[in-house]
């Protein structure tokens, strides 16, 4: 049986200043000692980390549970062990081609030389996890820089103290601490952990800590890549099958109950169908969630405190106007920690719920006459993380995609494009800065640098001084 959320007593271990210090000492000296991790070397570690995954699936389930107080087990099962998973194969087949080092052009003036990048490890990397995905956000990152040759420190989120320890207690028995080291505690603990001189440090979590990690990191000049979070807003276009769109909208908004970064945060539909869109929600979410309470593939919010702003927000909504529909199909008693998902109309830009991101099943529903004002509304605002919009007119996609920034998007769909490995995921502006996954993941956790080697045979001579006739030539050549 799962514990409420509201029972759990906090239990993050902290670690103090001093014991982080030790740990990164004894990982910057063992990266020292093997500052070129082999192909052989990287594999062994990404599959021990897939053998650890594996060992522990049930033991990290079930602490996800009683953390959520009910989760989903078809969601913990897909996101948080078969898609690291997955991305532990695709990393395997892809890594000794990226490691190589990549020849580069020199041109006629620097003709005997040869231009190679070389793809160093950085070194010791940091990575700080947010609690909703709490196994997937750790170890997808942790992938990649191993992948990259790094040593790395993780601190794990203390909102989700069973399986931040579950996970801890993974990696150390599958790495040692001069490999890999996942500490718990609580927001001291963070502090002290992004004040640490790492050669680059990933932070996944909300748009305001990820501002204080990026002064923190600013001390020691130490890279960041920050995953944040936002709004992220959902166009139904003109020419879209609104009953599709329903569907896809549906499963992006409800999985994790919407406390997903990448979740449909907002919607606009055209006005003359947005009560299909309403009839169609209700009928699709119905059939995902035919009942709330007591079904175990509907995931509860995660604690009293957010249970709460969610309610507030949707009291401060309708004290400014806006109508809430409650969509709980068998109309049941939801208790303490489920919450049905609630269409909220005539929103405007007052009301809390427009303000910040929801994280939670609440979706505005903003009506408009011409594509350009949902245009103008999203440019209006700060850049998401994702940008999802629903249409089958090629013109009115490639004009929503080219005149709209985000870290990405997904037509006729919602936040998959997350599970493609291939693609860079990332955001832009203040849903974050830097990407993983893809190739792009590798370079994060790299140094892509610069060797020039040049040969005997010497043709740059020609510039040493005195300056000579044949330096005369090439400026006339070159400098044209
Ligand atoms: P959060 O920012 O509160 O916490 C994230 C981590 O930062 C935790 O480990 C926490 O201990 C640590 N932390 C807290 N205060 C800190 C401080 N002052 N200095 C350094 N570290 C500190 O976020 P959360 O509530 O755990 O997660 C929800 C947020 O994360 C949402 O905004 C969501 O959009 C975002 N998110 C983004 C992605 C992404 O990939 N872009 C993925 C998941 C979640």
């Amino acid at each position: 049986m799962s514990a409420s959320p509201a029972e759990v007593p906090f239990s993050a271990v902290e670690t103090g200043r001093d014991e982080l210090l030790r740990l990164m000492d004894l990982q910057r000296r063992a990266f020292g000692s093997q500052p070129m991790p082999s192909y052989e070397v990287r594999v062994d570690r990404l599959n021990r980390l897939r053998v650890a995954l594996l060992a522990n699936r049930e033991k990290l389930i079930a602490a996800i549970n009683d953390d959520f107080g009910g989760r989903s087990r078809l969601e913990t099962e897909f996101a948080e062990i078969m898609m690291p998973l997955e991305n532990i194969r695709y990393l395997k087949k892809h890594i000794k081609k990226w490691m190589k080092p990549q020849r580069r052009r020199v041109g006629l003036l620097m003709a005997s030389t040869s231009a190679k990048i070389h793809f160093q490890p950085l070194g010791v990397t940091g990575i700080v996890a947010p609690w909703n995905f709490p196994v997937y956000l750790a170890v997808q990152p942790l992938s990649y820089a191993l992948a990259a040759g790094n040593r790395v420190m993780l601190k794990l989120s203390e909102i989700t103290p069973r399986t931040s320890e579950a996970t801890r207690a993974m990696l150390a028995e599958a790495f040692s601490d001069d490999e890999v080291v996942a500490v718990t505690g609580g927001v001291e603990t963070a502090k002290q952990f992004v004040d640490l001189p790492f050669d680059h440090l990933l932070f996944t979590g909300s748009t305001a800590v990820g501002r204080q990690v990026m002064k923190a990191a600013a001390n020691n000049l130490t890279p960041v890549t920050l995953e944040l979070g936002g709004k992220s807003p959902v166009i139904i276009g003109p020419e879209a099958d609104v009953e599709m769109a329903a569907e896809r909208i549906c499963f992006g908004k409800s999985l994790n109950s919407g406390q997903i970064c990448l979740a449909p945060d907002y919607l606009f539909c055209p006005a003359d169908k947005v009560d299909q869109l309403e009839r169609a929600i209700r009928q699709q979410f119905a059939k995902m969630y035919p009942h709330l309470a007591g079904n175990p593939e509907h995931t509860c919010i995660i604690n009293k405190q957010h249970k709460r702003r969610l309610e507030a927000w949707i009291e401060d909504a309708k004290e400014k106007g806006a109508r809430v529909e409650v969509v709980n199909p068998a109309g049941q008693e939801l208790g303490e920690c489920r919450m049905a998902l609630h269409l909220v109309f005539g929103v405007t830009d007052e009301m809390k719920i427009m303000q910040e991101e929801i994280f939670g099943p609440l979706l505005p529903v903003m009506t408009y006459r011409d594509l350009g004002e949902t245009i103008a509304y999203v440019n209006s605002h700060p850049r998401p993380l994702a940008l999802y919009l629903f249409d089958h007119d090629k013109r009115n996609i490639r004009r929503i995609l080219s005149q709209t920034h985000s870290g990405g998007a997904c037509v006729n769909d919602t936040i998959f494009h997350i599970a493609i490995h291939d693609m860079p995921f990332g955001g832009v502006g203040s849903s974050g800065m830097g990407a993983y996954q893809g190739r792009e993941g590798f370079l994060t956790f790299s140094h892509a640098k610069g060797v020039l080697s040049r040969p005997r045979l010497n043709f740059a001579k020609a510039i040493y001084p005195p300056r000579s006739k044949l330096a005369d030539l090439m400026l006339r050549f070159f400098a044209r």
